[in-house]
């Protein structure tokens, strides 16, 4: 069964009857940005074949009720009561699950202010985005429910302020304080390029990856590391880069550029000085693979991709083991470039491979997990995908 069949299964044992409608958004695998986004930088996304289905309708009353494949049990809650529930952060009331596509209806009924004409509606979730894994099945359910609300509702809002929406529900409906990239990147994929996006601006430009035409896949190798965005690390990073800001005189580390960092070293401790310089030099490889994809293609961009790995792993130290494995394992194996992706501590990394080598960089990838005892890894191949749809 598909995940779209599992959603529209689940909209009828929730409520009896057929759903208006089912409406999805991608996950997305971030080429090349990490930890740069919140510091007003550069990211390189895209959206992956992997989707999140939210099987949808109007009800005649002012109750939104929600469930997914994923929960124990539904969760009903008055429209009216959605104020109470989050303008001022996580709740507990409701299971965090649902926090996601609760806070996105919140989120909605603020942007528009229309909150008192809004429609009840029934939603059922299920998707094939892996969760935890770092591809971002947050921006999933948040991109699927904003896209079936905007329908429903009449709102005709735009992608963009639709993926603002998204972000708002993670940060203070659900508490994860997480940029604007995965939605963004979700909310405008595009077949066969990314999303090259300014986190300061939020322009955007559409950049083909020539991934196809050159016979390239991306392997994504899932460690099954679980990361959490609620716990110490990945607040400490965020500290640690505002520090580094401050020191420096500038509102955010976009405002620091490559040449700074001799004076970056003479001002603060080491720690955040690396985690300062991990910025600074992932941004430049940003606008470097941009550069690269567009003057020369996607077999130029090998090298940036290994580097941005080296400078999480030793600059801002958000890998495991299990990811330097992966990465180091596809590179000896004749992968083009290799990276962790996603905000660390666990989660996936990616390989930039050509199509005929998938199969043995997966077996090596495999074989090297076993002889390290790392439980097995979960791989699989992504190509950039089309952002949310109306599938039914
Ligand atoms: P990632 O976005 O990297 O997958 P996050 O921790 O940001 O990881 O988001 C995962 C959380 O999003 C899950 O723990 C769950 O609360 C919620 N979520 C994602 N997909 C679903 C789903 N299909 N049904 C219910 N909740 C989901
Ligand atoms: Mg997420």
């Amino acid at each position: 069964m598909t995940a779209s069949e599992a959603a529209r299964d689940l909209f009828t044992v929730l409520t009896g009857r057929s759903p208006d409608g089912i409406w999805s958004a991608p996950g997305r695998v971030n080429l090349i940005g990490e930890h740069t986004d919140y510091n007003e930088g550069f990211v390189l996304p895209f959206a992956i074949p992997h989707r999140t289905y939210a099987a949808a309708a109007w009800r005649d009353d002012r109750r939104i009720r929600v469930t997914s494949t994923f929960a124990d049990e539904p969760v009903e809650v008055s429209l009216d009561d959605l104020t109470q529930l989050f303008p001022t952060g996580p709740d507990t009331s409701v299971p965090e699950w649902s926090a996601y596509v609760l806070g996105v209806a919140w989120a909605l009924s603020e942007t528009t202010g229309a909150r008192d004409g809004l429609c009840g509606v029934d939603i059922a979730i299920a998707s094939d985005v892996p969760v935890g894994a770092g591809l971002s099945s947050s921006a999933a359910i948040e991109g699927a429910t904003a896209t079936a609300l905007d329908e429903l509702w009449s709102l005709g809002l735009d992608p963009v302020t639709l993926a603002k929406a998204g972000r708002r529900a993670e940060n203070e409906a659900v508490g994860a304080p997480t940029g604007i990239m995965d939605q963004m990147a979700s909310m405008l994929g595009r077949p066969d390029a990314a999303t090259f996006l300014d986190c300061r601006t939020l322009e955007t430009r559409s950049i083909p990856t020539g991934f196809t035409a050159e016979g390239l896949e991306l392997l994504v190798i899932d460690t099954g590391v679980k990361h959490s965005h609620s716990t110490g690390g990945y607040r400490e990073r965020r500290d640690a880069c505002e520090r580094g800001a401050e020191i420096m005189g500038v509102s955010s580390l976009r405002d620091v550029t490559v040449g700074d960092l001799p004076r970056a070293a003479e001002l603060m401790d080491d720690v955040t000085f690396r985690r300062v310089r991990h910025v600074v030099t992932e941004n430049q490889r940003v606008l470097d693979t941009v550069d690269a994809l567009t003057d020369s293609g996607p077999r130029a961009i090998g090298g940036l991709l290994t580097a941005s790995h080296a400078s999480m792993r030793d600059d801002f130290e958000i890998s495991v083991p299990e990811l330097d494995t992966a990465v180091d394992t596809a590179l000896a194996h004749g992968a083009i470039g290799a990276r962790m992706t996603g905000g660390g501590f666990g989660g996936a990394a990616i390989a930039l491979v050509d199509g005929d080598e998938v199969e043995a960089v997966t077996d090596a990838v495999a074989q090297a997990f076993a002889t390290a005892g790392f439980a097995a890894p979960h791989t699989f191949t992504v190509m950039p995908s089309q952002g949310p749809r109306r599938d039914a």
